[in-house]
């Protein structure tokens, strides 16, 4: 994907934060999180929810792809199951897209952050051309950073680890944007032995050696992949529920932006 440059003076840009992770991860709680954290510094964000099946959300919306599709109508009129959906309302949203950027465009020049919400499963954002012209439209005219929640507690084993990590790498190789991993739950598990598997590869080498399934030998060879991956990355750990790790995690923030400005 090519990201051109946005052209004006980035002081007046607010900057995106597309938030997408595994069902689960907690991106709609950190969006609340993010949400009140905002308007706390008197630097109220504009908030987007792209997920169609979200039944009930923790935060106002600013706009909701539910006030244009009901995905369940849409499943009836097209005979579908939830996945498919979900799909589609996503797609005929995406169609209107150019309705949804000129509102942001109006109330950019009073903004410093817009948060994005993406459908609870991650695939329906990632590997759908919806997903790809959403972000490439944002990334088009804002900067953006892609924020991908980890769920701590559940990617503390080798092997949940690196398929997470895998999973995180695609999409930071196909968006080509600034990404930040926010390890949230913290509240739960800390995410030191995620930071220490990141940068001691024994140290992941030997955990892995403790797996005794078969996947112990693919892990280990994976984590050869992802040393790369890593040295490029920002890693915050942060809890939505409690709050924990916001200074973190906007410092983060202010490092991919500077990135986006230089390498995008
Ligand atoms: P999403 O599918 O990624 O949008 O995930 P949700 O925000 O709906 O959260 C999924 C579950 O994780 C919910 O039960 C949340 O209460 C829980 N959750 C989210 N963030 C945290 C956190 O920081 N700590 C804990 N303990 N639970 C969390
Ligand atoms: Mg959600």
């Amino acid at each position: 994907m090519t990201t051109p440059k946005p052209e004006t003076d980035r002081t007046k840009k607010p900057t995106v934060l597309l938030v997408i992770g595994m069902a689960g991860s907690g991106k709609t709680t950190l969006m609340q999180r993010l949400n009140a954290h905002l308007h706390a510094e008197k630097k109220p964000p504009y908030v987007l929810n792209f997920d169609p099946a979200v039944a009930n959300l923790p935060y106002t919306a600013n706009i909701d792809i539910r006030d244009t599709v009901k995905y369940k109508e849409v499943m009836k009129q097209y005979n579908m199951g939830p996945n498919g959906g979900i799909l589609t309302s996503l797609n005929l949203f995406t169609t209107k897209f150019d309705q949804v950027l000129n509102l942001v465009d109006k109330r950019a020049p009073n903004l410093d952050y817009v948060l994005v919400d993406t459908p609870g499963q991650i695939e329906v954002f990632t590997w759908s051309a919806s997903g790809t012209i959403i972000t490439e439209a944002l990334a088009a005219s804002y900067p953006t950073v892609v924020v991908y929640v980890v769920d701590t507690p559940r990617s503390a084993s080798p092997a949940t680890f690196i398929s997470n990590m895998l999973y995180a790498c695609s999409i930071m190789y196909k968006t080509k944007l600034p990404f930040i991993l926010a390890f949230n739950k913290v509240d739960v598990k800390p995410h030191d032995f995620a930071v220490e598997w990141m940068t001691d590869f024994e140290a992941f080498q030997e955990a892995a050696r403790q797996d005794t399934t078969y996947m112990a030998s693919l892990t280990a060879s994976m984590s050869l992949v992802l040393e790369e991956f890593y040295k490029t990355l920002r890693v915050a750990g942060l809890s939505a529920i409690s709050g924990q790790g916001m200074d973190g995690f906007f410092q983060a923030v202010d490092e991919a932006v500077d990135e986006y400005w230089t390498e995008y």
